[in-house]
């Protein structure tokens, strides 16, 4: 991209706030007080395709249901539900 030193520096595009969207913690709308080791199906979508537990500033979970998350997922990969690493 060509930069010009003069002029065009002034005007930025605000769209910050358009592109930003606050997340929130999926279990916390459920009101889940523990998470399922056994719901596969839930516990995918906070697992990469590479079977990595996404962090929770990616995912929006709030901490207390991100210990319970990991700790879930770690449960399912022990009895062989979900991948310790994907090939
Ligand atoms: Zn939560």
């Amino acid at each position: 991209m060509l930069m010009r030193k003069k002029g065009k520096l002034l005007k930025k595009p605000s769209k910050r706030t358009v592109l930003f969207k606050k997340k929130v913690c999926r279990f916390c709308i459920d009101k889940a007080d523990k998470v399922d080791y056994k719901d596969v199906s839930k516990l995918v979508k906070f697992i990469t395709e590479r079977g990595k537990i996404v962090p929770s500033r990616v995912s929006g979970t709030c901490a207390k249901h991100q210990r319970k998350l990991a700790q879930a997922i770690k449960r399912a990969r022990f009895i062989a539900i979900l991948p310790y690493a994907a090939e």
